[in-house]
């Protein structure tokens, strides 16, 4: 089931075309108007005079699988090409996920990565003698 013509609205952001549902706590959440069966974390469905969500990915989602009248959808929050990252980029931090990362060594010591040349200038260093 799809939101109809009179439910779906633009985005005031993006104007993709969106609908409001109400959640469990009674909030509206607004939702991509078109469905994601697959990727979807929200599932909804048509109540009597609104659409209904529930998130997927609350704890305990996994005891309520989605019913065959819900419809899997992705919070508009995700998709909208107009918002603003909540966190500001902070000069010089580098997000882990993007930190290059040298394969591990399999095995034995051979298998350790090439150690880098050193510039001239940096003096090894060297463990303290006990
Ligand atoms: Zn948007």
């Amino acid at each position: 089931m799809k939101p109809n013509s009179r439910e779906k609205t633009p985005c005031e952001i993006c104007g993709e075309p969106i609908f409001f549902a109400v959640t469990r706590t009674n909030e509206l959440q607004a939702l991509d108007a078109e469905p994601a069966p697959v990727k979807g974390s929200v599932a909804a469905y048509r109540g009597v005079r609104r659409w209904l969500a529930r998130s997927l990915l609350a704890a305990d989602a996994a005891q309520h699988p989605p019913h065959p009248l819900e419809e899997r959808f992705t919070p508009h929050g995700q998709t909208c090409r107009g918002r603003i990252s909540a966190q500001p980029v902070i000069p010089g931090l580098v997000v882990e996920s993007t930190i290059h990362r040298l394969p591990q060594p399999r095995g034995g010591s051979r298998a350790l990565p090439a150690a880098e040349p050193q510039p001239q200038n940096v003096i090894p260093f060297r463990r303290r003698r006990t």
